[in-house]
């Protein structure tokens, strides 16, 4: 496209900020388009200036932009839906996500991850193997990082790690990443695509424009996902943890193999990391795949998987207080991510902290699993009197209410004795009390370290 025709970029987060920064530096006139008045940087909006666009606020700004106007950037959150696109798309502009426009502008290897749960963690897994390579790599996409700025300073020869949602997966029509990968599919964000077939829709366009020559990653034990290899051009690569697979990654005995093409290599065993629960191995599964395809070595590969420590606010461990281990598990803002928290607990003897935002998804199934495997459920939030109701019904046990956050862990320190572990894992999003998981999280961490004996961040 000539960079005389005007570019909107519709929504002013990260996506957004980062695609209108990477068009005007290539001198692209390009306009920076939000619904509310959004806190933009100064120094961005003098380069739109600079380019002839700018930042616009407000519908009739928008209706306007229309005129000129030929492609609207889409950034994840704004709905496809919306007043705002089917008018760019009735007025014949092209809409196209933030990905879409990375994708475009950058020539070089792609290693793309989606999935329900374990999006970042796989993701931050590959952006590690990718870094032992000779050429540069970055992770950008879902993780915070816009995925068209992280691609700006990557050569053709590149490899990015992208974390990618089922939102920025819409509207791509040439995404064609050298591997993809599909971790596992599980009902969410329902309010955005409404029905589990466009949620799974949006989510195959990760491999949908994939050729022969490219590698789709599925998961073999999640029941959706294995299926969706008919419907990919691409190589197909399985992996599991409980299939020994004639082509595809694999777990025996705890070793994790490769078995491609008539080859079998085994890069380390699940007892030499540092995580656990069998979500993760399935993200290391996948990990290994893209590390594989993208030509990391499997020395590399093993010492990358040795030294990994869980990422922030995903069972991530905090300290031990008189033989009881913490964890902080503040990213698990719904009931699938707390059933894989428990799980991952072989021996149960849980405190529980749960609680929060109530998301009003159904509890029984968390339940059943916390009446298996805890001690103690200690409740908090604006979700806790359904949650006692549902833990009652259920037949939990030793159920208790936590007037506050500190109060929780107060409540927690009191009750916790060796063998047991506290782990926060709330089922729920943060929002009663913080501004986000990652606040709530830290908020844990301060508390805990607190009564450890005046320790803090
Ligand atoms: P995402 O980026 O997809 O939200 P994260 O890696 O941030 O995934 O993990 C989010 C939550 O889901 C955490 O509580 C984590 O322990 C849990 N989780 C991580 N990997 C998986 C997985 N493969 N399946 C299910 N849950 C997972």
């Amino acid at each position: 496209m000539s960079n005389k025709t005007p570019v909107i970029v519709y929504g002013a987060g990260i996506s957004g900020r980062g695609a209108a920064q990477v068009l005007a530096d290539r001198g692209q006139q390009v306009y920076l388009y939000n619904d509310a008045p959004a806190k933009v940087e100064p120094e961005l909006e003098q380069t739109l200036t600079a380019a002839g666009g700018g930042v616009k606020i407000g519908q009739s700004a928008f209706y306007e932009l229309l005129q000129g106007c030929k492609q609207v950037v889409l950034s994840p959150g704004i709905p496809c839906d919306s007043a705002n696109v089917l008018a760019a798309e009735a007025k014949g502009l092209e809409v196209i996500s933030e990905v879409e426009l990375g994708y475009r502008l950058y020539g070089g290897h792609i290693a793309a991850i989606t999935g329900t749960n374990g999006k970042t963690t796989t993701t931050t897994i590959v952006g590690e193997m990718l870094k032992r390579l000779p050429v540069p790599s970055a992770v950008g996409g879902n993780i915070g990082l816009a995925l068209s700025k992280e691609v700006e300073s990557l050569p053709q020869d590149g490899w990015l790690a992208a974390e990618l949602s089922s939102f920025q997966l819409e509207k791509v029509n040439t995404f064609s990443p050298d591997i993809a990968v599909v971790l596992n599919l599980t009902p969410d964000h329902m309010e955005r695509h409404y029905t589990m077939e466009a949620y799974g829709a949006a989510k195959q366009n990760i491999f949908r424009f994939q050729t022969a020559e490219q590698v789709t990653v599925l998961n073999y034990d999640d029941p959706i996902v294995r299926t969706w290899a008919a419907e990919s051009k691409a190589q197909i690569c399985y992996f599991s943890r409980h299939e020994q697979l004639e082509n595809g990654i694999y777990m025996q005995n705890g070793d994790f193999v490769i078995s491609w093409q008539g080859q079998r290599q085994t890069v380390c065993n699940i007892s030499e990391l540092h995580l656990f629960g069998g979500h993760n191995e399935e993200n290391v599964l996948a990990a290994i795949a893209c590390g594989f395809f993208a030509g990391v070595s499997i020395s590399d590969m093993a010492d990358v998987l040795r030294n990994f420590r869980s990422i922030e606010h995903r069972l991530e461990y905090v300290t031990t207080i008189d033989g009881v281990p913490y964890y902080n598990d503040s990213k698990a803002t719904n009931t699938d991510s707390t059933i894989k928290a428990l799980e991952a607990f072989k021996d149960g003897h849980i405190i529980l902290l749960a609680g929060g935002h109530d998301k009003l998804t159904p509890l029984e199934p968390m339940m059943e699993l916390i009446k298996e495997k805890t001690d103690a459920l200690i409740l908090l939030g604006a979700a806790k009197e359904r949650f006692y109701e549902a833990a009652v019904k259920c037949g939990v046990a030793n159920i208790v209410l936590a007037d506050s956050f500190e109060d929780a862990v107060q409540k927690a320190y009191k009750l916790a004795h060796k063998p047991q572990v506290v782990l926060l894992s709330p089922a729920c999003s943060s929002f009663d009390m913080f501004k986000n998981y990652p606040e709530r999280g830290r908020c844990f961490k301060k508390l805990v370290l607190a009564l450890e004996g005046g320790k803090s961040e």
